[in-house]
């Protein structure tokens, strides 16, 4: 699979281009807005080709002009979207448009609407959308979900999930300052938290209470939050996320009838971290793969779009895992217990 990276990224350089060709594909062209930076990430990442326009980037290539649905853009097959939040839905409709299977970062978008948007124009031009969450890929969390799938704890009561970081110092632009572009710690960690409920409970939540606040580093967004959430099975799932916390650690509990799951230091990029099962029984460390998170990503995308079973974590997922951002953001601004509005009553068909 031969790919086009939209966006000159962080997230691109440092993990996804490598996990691009470790799982056997090229990375055959980068968009940036400033054409200059673009030839110097292509540069420096051994690409071939730094377009400065989607256009540029969809049509180039091959010289056929792209775009339009017919497939042009003859020197990619599928685009990786890693620009700040707001630009993800216009690229995406665009790359769709141009028959180019899309990987896009999380959030997917800054509205539900929109976002439904994207996996909508997806399927009509048949092809693969992806959300890239990556924690679901991890061995940690695949090993979690079989120990709840398995029964190993029984019934499900209630998870805890513990994500307050230390936001590193090159990433402190447009995450603390800028709403427009989707700053902020619900847009940026609260996504990967829904996503990781619902991954490992089966279940999408269906309330939430929240409060949030601007500490040492938002300047007009939130750099703290704590959530609780119901879900439909009546299990409640309490999550705090931050930018602001350099020693916390991160980790997740699920605590059952029969046994609790205890997960340290593995709400990560790496694949790091250790799990214990409790039960009647005893305390046992629980073993888990260590691969990449994001090659298995990845690996699984492509195999989708050769139509070999689904992406690790689809668009749909995207779509729901920012539903539930949104409503902690709506509980946060304004102290009432909301509904998550998962868009499916306007969109009916979708889902
Ligand atoms: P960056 O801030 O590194 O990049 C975002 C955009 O900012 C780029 O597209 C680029 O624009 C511009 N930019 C980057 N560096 C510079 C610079 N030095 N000077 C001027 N402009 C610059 O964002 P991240 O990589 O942190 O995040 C990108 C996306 O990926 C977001 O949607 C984020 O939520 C997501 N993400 C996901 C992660 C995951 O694990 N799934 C982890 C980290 C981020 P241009 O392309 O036009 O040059």
């Amino acid at each position: 699979m031969r790919w086009g990276l939209i966006g000159a990224s962080d997230i691109a350089a440092r993990h996804m281009i490598g996990a691009f060709r470790a799982a056997g594909g090229e990375v055959a062209a980068v968009l940036s807005a400033d054409a200059g930076r673009g030839r110097a990430f292509a540069e420096a990442h051994g690409i071939p080709r730094a377009a400065d326009s989607v256009e540029d980037l969809l049509g180039g290539g091959n010289g056929d002009g792209g775009g339009g649905g017919s497939g042009g853009g003859g020197d990619i097959d599928a685009v990786y979207i890693s620009t700040t939040n707001e630009k993800h839905y216009a690229q995406a409709l665009a790359a769709a448009a141009a028959g180019k299977h899309v990987l896009c970062e999380k959030p997917l978008a800054l509205t539900v609407a929109e976002a439904r948007a994207m996996v909508r124009a997806a399927d009509d031009a048949g092809v693969v959308f992806a959300t890239n969450h990556h924690l679901r890929n991890a061995g940690a969390h695949l090993a979690i979900k079989r120990l709840i799938d398995d029964g190993r704890i029984g019934e499900v009561l209630s998870m805890r999930i513990f994500h307050a970081v230390l936001l590193p110092e090159r990433l402190r632009g447009w995450r603390i300052d800028n709403p427009d572009a989707g700053g902020g710690v619900i847009l940026d960690i609260v996504v990967h938290d829904a996503d990781t409920a619902r991954f490992h409970l089966g279940e999408d939540p269906a309330q939430v209470t929240a409060m949030d606040a601007e500490g040492a580093l938002g300047r007009g967004v939130e750099d703290s939050v704590m959530s609780v959430w119901r879900m439909p099975s009546g299990a409640l799932v309490q999550t705090h996320e931050s930018f602001t916390h350099p020693h916390a650690g991160s980790g997740i509990e699920i605590h059952g009838s029969a046994g609790s799951i205890i997960g340290r230091d593995v709400m990560t990029q790496q694949p790091v971290g250790t799990v214990q099962l409790r039960t009647a029984a005893g305390v046992e460390a629980v073993e888990f793969s260590d691969h990449n998170l994001y090659i298995r990503a990845v690996t699984h995308f492509m195999r989708a779009a050769a139509g070999d079973g689904e992406p690790a974590a689809t668009g749909m997922d995207g779509v729901k895992s920012l539903a539930v951002a949104q409503a902690v953001k709506l509980a946060a601004v304004s102290g009432a217990t909301v509904t998550v509005d998962y868009g499916d009553g306007d969109n009916a068909g979708d889902g």
